[in-house]
């Protein structure tokens, strides 16, 4: 049966819920607060898709990591101290999620998402002549360190006992995989079936697709409340230039990133998040372009080839909804890119715009996909953290099977908007 159904939040996984809603013949409205020149997570990220990624982000490692640093803001993984009782409450639970039975119970759903987001990745592209210039390529874990190396091939025996193809290179076999790039490196583990993309061009597409296709993208629109009734959502109510109004469907899913926990809050839930504030900054004529995308393992950086260009990116700052950009940061992210990548100056990235974004991170740094226990016409889909891009595809297709009531594709046990709450 067809049904009306009101997403709020325009980013990556508000637009692929409506993708995927849309063609199964369901009515779709998008509400995004911003305009359509808007700027979000969803645009200047590093365009990964990573199958490789089997890993929730709350580990004892990343525990230790983030209490060992809690003074060092040039620290990839920080943690800013501050008084403050959601930070504190979300601490706790990070605390308590980072155990071994847990880690090991994420892996397999992280594979089964991804690889699925993959192959739908493959489908979209083959549906608009690939204009958002999807790469097949894989992905390098570039390693400077003995130490860091020895990590990652452990890592990479763990992935293919998943069925997650990862191969040990020695820095040769990189240069032969990537040749003209000058790398600096120990080593690296290959992960072949990863990709990687422009998110811009991705949302961008995608948006002009829904529009021809009659979805309603109401841009400026914030959504301000709501009304309910009976164990149901009963309207969104939104503010525009034209006033505030009730917009009524017969279903609801709140998809606005690190906002998210605010607008479950209006309706008496709780979604823990915190931004994950990170910054990327795209070389516009490399001195070199790379072919294959890469993370610099011990410094946390990503690298991408992006239309022609090279993005570089990094940082984890759980800063709450801090958008400010902290240099320190960003001559952090730039002095570990030179010492991988040895063709490049610190003085390549002067002049060089910094975009900054808010990841949504859970405190185990799943996402929360699902329906909401008390409200019979209400779903979620936030809290993809450093997955977003990756796993929006297969959240809007997941989605799309729960509105419909259909059987799902993968088990979202661990996923339940609930489980915090
Ligand atoms: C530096 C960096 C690198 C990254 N690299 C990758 C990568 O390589 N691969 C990957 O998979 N992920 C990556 N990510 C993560 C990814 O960008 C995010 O997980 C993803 O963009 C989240 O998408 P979203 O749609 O949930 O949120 P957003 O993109 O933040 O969109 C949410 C939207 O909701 C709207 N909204 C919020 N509240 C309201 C309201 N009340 N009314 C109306 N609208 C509202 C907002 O305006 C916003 O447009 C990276 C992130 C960063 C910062």
């Amino acid at each position: 049966m067809s049904k009306h159904l009101l997403i709020v939040g325009g980013g990556v996984i508000g637009l692929s819920i409506a993708y995927y809603a849309r063609r199964k013949g369901h009515m779709v409205t998008v509400v995004e607060r911003n305009g359509r020149e808007r700027d979000m997570a969803s645009l200047g990220n590093a365009g990964m898709v990573v199958p490789s990624h089997l890993t929730q982000l709350a580990t004892p490692a990343n525990v230790r990591f983030g209490l060992r640093n809690l003074l060092n803001p040039e620290s990839p993984f920080y943690i800013r101290p501050r008084l403050d009782a959601g930070l504190i409450s979300w601490g706790l639970k990070f605390m308590q999620s980072a155990t071994a039975d847990r880690i090991e119970r994420a892996a397999p759903v992280f594979r089964d998402l991804s690889m699925l987001s993959r192959r739908l990745y493959v489908e979209l592209a083959a549906e608009c002549d690939n204009d958002f210039g999807l790469q097949q390529k894989g992905l390098f874990e570039l390693c400077n360190t003995d130490e860091g190396l020895h990590e990652e091939v452990h890592f990479a025996e763990y992935a293919n006992k998943l069925g997650v193809p990862a191969e040990k290179l020695t820095p040769e076999e990189v240069r032969k995989l990537d040749p003209g790039v000058t790398f600096d490196i120990a080593g690296a583990v290959y992960f072949p079936m990863d990709c990687h993309l422009s998110p811009a061009q991705f949302v961008a597409g995608l948006a002009q697709r829904l529009e021809a296709d009659g979805v309603e993208i109401r841009y400026d629109a914030q959504l301000s409340g709501w009304r309910r009734v009976d164990g149901r959502v009963d309207g969104a109510i939104v503010t525009d230039a034209q006033g505030t109004h009730t917009l009524q469907a017969d279903e609801y899913v709140i998809a606005g990133g690190t906002w998210s926990d605010k607008i479950a809050h209006e309706l008496g839930f709780a979604l823990p998040l915190q931004g994950g504030k990170g910054y990327s900054m795209t070389l516009p004529q490399p001195r070199e372009t790379p072919a294959i995308c890469s993370l610099l393992m011990e410094a946390r950086v990503a690298v991408t080839p992006m239309l022609g260009g090279l993005r570089v990116g990094g940082t984890m700052e759980i800063a709450g909804l801090d958008e400010s950009i902290d240099p320190r940061r960003v001559r952090g992210i730039i002095k570990s890119f030179c010492k991988y990548y040895g063709a490049f100056r610190h003085e390549d990235f002067t002049g060089v715009p910094v975009w900054r974004g808010l990841r949504p991170v859970s405190p185990d740094g799943l996402p929360y996909i699902g329906r909401v226990g008390r409200y019979a016409n209400l779903s979620v889909a936030a809290g993809h953290a450093m997955l977003g891009l990756s796993l929006g595809p297969v959240t809007g297709m997941l989605m799309s099977e729960i509105i419909s009531g259909e059987q799902l594709s993968v088990d979202l046990t661990m996923l339940a908007p609930g489980r915090f709450d």
